[in-house]
Parts: structure tokens; sequence; C-alpha cells
């Protein structure tokens, strides 16, 4: 064992996710706080696998964890792929350590070999669920003399459990909780090292974080009732303990635990579905932290010079999605001009349906281009928003909705399109723009005795197949005069 910590001074923070699949955005949280915690303080950032449930193990969410960090734009400084003076960083690597661990924990007395069968502790917590008791170890080998347990260890296999205290109080001081006592009567012993000689997580993270000189562990409020096991390992070690920081939980809008239902899926899916990662990195840091109280949208800077963890608050913090898309839309509003054909080219060709032929047309999308801008919530929107201009036809729509939202029926819209044809059919292809168009369409106030905007949803759906949309008078002058005309002559047939 290296000396424990002394020095505080510098902030030295951990991911430490388990490669058991790929990261989920509730998960990716805590990287988030731990990096800008260290970087917000100039201290350092470490990655390191967890890897000691080999059952649960999944080889390709290591890369799926790279991937998430980089494309949220998180940096370490020591980690599996870049080393460092604390390496290896990943925990089947260090075996030597936990068992060294154990057999220390061991010659104190601060822990003991279990014999006990699988199907012996399945017998004990059926047993105890019958009887509507707490689960936990009975304790049948807590007593087993040394030179028995030593001399059954060579023929039986055994774990070795850490004998937790069983009176008094364990006492968090959680910087975000402030703090928070555990009776110890309460508490049982658990297994620290398992018959495979993999530690667990309760043994692994003591020493993981001592010798690589962690400062603060920042975790999910899921380990805070393993709290009392970490702080009593660490002192039977005679170790200092780090700083712990429990992290709020974050809920859905049914003020539940986060599910898949309600947005909990990989980060990566969210990467896939079109939001940016600035966007995304924003959002999940308001999910327990605030820079004041009003500022809603926190650029990476400002994030890493003011983050926290006195800003940190311990009530569950809410996993908004309505929030998630209003900021995606404001940095994709951000997004240079320069940049921004590009991504539309690049997510236009990626969503749009195969039956648009390719190449797509370059001069179409730059037109189109900035109409997308400041309305849509994901770049996945994007072909969904222009498939409208591809194909001599609008997309399919039902006859009814031509006059759905006009407040009145078939003879309506049919009244709307055949005023919108003759208007139309006025403007020569040489004077074909959107002002043009905009002064025809605004021009059938007065023979209609309507609104523009009670009559234009007719409008909408006849040229883009939806009440809404990209503006019209732009996409009217950038579908063309013949497809504009052919799709309100298809309209007009079909009331
Ligand atoms: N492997 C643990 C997890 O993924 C790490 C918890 C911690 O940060 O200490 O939840």
């Amino acid at each position: 064992m290296k000396s424990p910590i002394v020095n505080l001074s510098e902030v030295r923070t951990r991911y430490a996710p388990s490669p058991t699949g790929d990261p989920h955005v509730g998960n990716i949280r805590t990287a988030i706080f731990a990096w800008a915690m260290a970087r917000a303080n100039n201290g350092k950032f470490l990655l390191r696998l967890e890897d000691t449930d080999q059952a649960r193990l999944v080889p390709s969410s290591v890369d799926a964890i790279y991937e998430s960090l980089r494309w949220l734009g998180i940096d370490w400084d020591e980690g599996p792929d870049i080393g460092g003076p604390h390496g290896p960083y990943v925990q089947s690597q260090r075996l030597e350590m936990y068992q060294a661990a154990a057999s220390n924990l061991m010659a104190k007395g601060a822990a003991y070999r279990c014999f006990c069968t699988a199907e012996r502790l399945d017998a004990m917590r059926a047993a105890q669920a019958a009887a509507k008791q707490a689960p936990g170890y009975d304790g049948r080998c807590r007593a087993i003399p040394a030179a028995e347990s030593a001399a059954r260890a060579r023929s039986e296999p055994f774990t070795v459990r850490f004998r937790m205290k069983t009176a008094g109080q364990t006492v968090l001081h959680d910087i975000i909780r402030g703090d928070v006592a555990f009776e110890n009567a309460l508490q049982d012993d658990f297994v620290a090292l398992k018959s495979d000689g993999f530690p667990t997580y309760h043994l692994a993270l003591i020493i993981d974080d001592t010798d690589m000189r962690i400062s603060h562990a920042i975790r999910g409020e899921e380990w805070i009732s393993s709290a009392p096991k970490h702080l009593q390992v660490y002192e039977a070690l005679g170790l200092q303990p780090t700083a712990f920081a429990h992290l709020p939980l974050i809920v859905g809008p049914d003020r539940k635990k986060l599910s898949k239902r309600s947005g909990d899926t990989a980060l990566l899916d969210y990467a896939r579905g079109g939001y940016l990662p600035d966007a995304m990195l924003n959002f999940l840091v308001l999910l327990g932290w605030s820079l004041d109280d009003k500022t809603t949208i926190i650029s990476r800077e400002q994030l890493l010079q003011h983050f926290s963890l006195e800003r940190v608050v311990p009530n569950p913090a809410l996993f908004d999605l309505e929030k998630l898309h209003y900021l995606n839309g404001q940095y994709i509003r951000d997004i240079p001009e320069a940049d921004w054909l590009d991504l539309v080219a690049t997510w236009a060709d990626r969503t749009l349906p195969p039956t648009v032929a390719r190449p797509l047309d370059r001069a179409l999308l730059a037109r189109a281009a900035p109409l997308l801008k400041e309305r849509i919530p994901t770049l996945a929107a994007i072909g969904p928003a222009l498939q409208f201009f591809f194909g001599d036809s609008a997309p399919a729509y039902p006859r009814e909705l031509l006059w759905e939202k006009t407040g009145g029926g078939p003879e309506t819209a049919k009244a709307v399109l055949a005023e919108a044809i003759a208007a139309l059919d006025g403007i020569g292809a040489a004077s074909w723009h959107a002002d043009e168009v905009q002064t025809a369409i605004r021009g059938l106030e007065g023979p209609l005795g309507s609104k523009l905007r009670k009559f234009v949803s007719a409008l909408y759906v006849a040229i883009e197949g939806s009440p809404t949309g990209l503006p019209l008078f732009d996409s009217i002058a950038i579908l063309g005069r013949e497809r504009t005309l052919a799709r309100l002559q298809a309209a007009l047939a079909l009331v």
C-alpha cells in the first residue's frame, strides 16, 4: 500500500465506469461533474475501468466509453489508453493489489474468510424474506478461528468478507448533502473479495482511489448507502478517505428514477439523434448544478471556469427532454454559417429516406439551409423537414388535412387552392421569388374574404404535405414554379 492521501489541495477526480454496456446519459453526467471539478480547479481528471464483474462485461462498451467522452469533448489526464503514474487504470489488471489488501484486512481481523456456499446464501435470503427480515449476511463464518479458516481455505472455495462494526454510527461528510449518519447495527458484512479472486467495488474503490491519489469521489446517489462500508474499509486500512460528493438522482417527468422510457438511453443514441455535444454537455451539467439561479445557456468555458460542488443540490434533478430540445435548438442557431451547410448536407443525406435520389442537390440544400436553422430541435429533423423539396409531388396526406385547420370545409380548401393557382400562375418564371410569391398569396385575403393565417394551412398541406413546416413563401420559391403549380392542382383534384 502506498501512503494515504496527505494533500487534498490538488484536486484529482475520476470517472470510473463499469464496461457493462454503453454509458447512459445518467452515468455520463457523473463524468462531466468530475471532469468539470478537476478542470475548474486546475486539477487532474482520470479515467478508470471498473471491470471486476466479469460476468456482466460487454467488451464493446469500452470503446463506447471512450467515444462518449470524446464526443462530449471530455479529456482525461490519466487513463487506460494513455497511461499515467498510477496505472494500470483497469481493475482487472490490479488484482494483486486488491488481494494484498484483503490479506491485510484479514491479518488485522477486519475481514474473514466466508465459506458459505451460494446455495446456503440463497436459502438464507429466502428465509429472511419469508420472515420479513432485512436481507443481509447472518454472520455464520464470522467467528471461525484463524487456524481452522486457514486449513479450510486449502480445500474449500471462500470469499473474504469485511467485518462491519455492529454498534455506533458511521458518519459520511458529504459535500453535497452534509453529514449523513448510518447505524452500524443495520449494516452487514459484505464480500470484499470474491471466490474468483476479483474484488468487489467496495474494496477496489478504496485501493484505487487511494493509489491514484483521488481527492474527491464524485458519484451517483445510488452509492450513498454503500458509503458506510467504504468509510469503514478506509478506517480499517488506516487510510484517509477521499472527500465524497453524491450527485442527485435524475428523475423523469413522472418523478421516478430516470428510465429508458424517460430518456436514460446511451449517450451515443443522442449523438446519433442529432443533438450537439455542446448542447448535451450544457443540458447534463444542469442536472444538479447551476451557475446562478437564472442562466440556462452555459458555455464550455464558463462551465470549466465556474463549476463548483458547492452549487450542486441534493434534490432530484428533472430530465426534461423539452429543455434539451430548447437548448439544442439554441446551439443549432449558433452554428457558424460556414459550417451549417455542411452539417445540413451530412444530416440530410443521413436522414432523408433512401427513395430520395443521391447525391442530393447541393444548390437546393444551400437555399433551404437558412430556413432550417431557426426551426429544428435536432439535426435528425433535417431530413423530415426537407423531404417535401424532393420529388414531383408533396408527401402523401389525407385530404381532410387540406381544410382541417382553415376553420372551413372542403369548399374553403377548394376556393383557397383555386385562387392560389390563379394568382401564382400570374408570376412568370423569371420573377419566381419569395417576395412575389408572398405578395400574390397575401393578395388572396381580399377575394377569399379571410385572413392569411386562417387559410394558409391549406397551402402548406398542398405544398409540404403538412399544415406546418418550413416557411411557405421561401419554400415555394425554392420548389419552383412548375412543381408548385402541379402540387396545387393535385390538391385541388383531391378535394
Ligand atoms: N463503477 C462504478 C459505477 O459505474 C463507479 C462508481 C464510482 O464512481 O465510484 O457506478
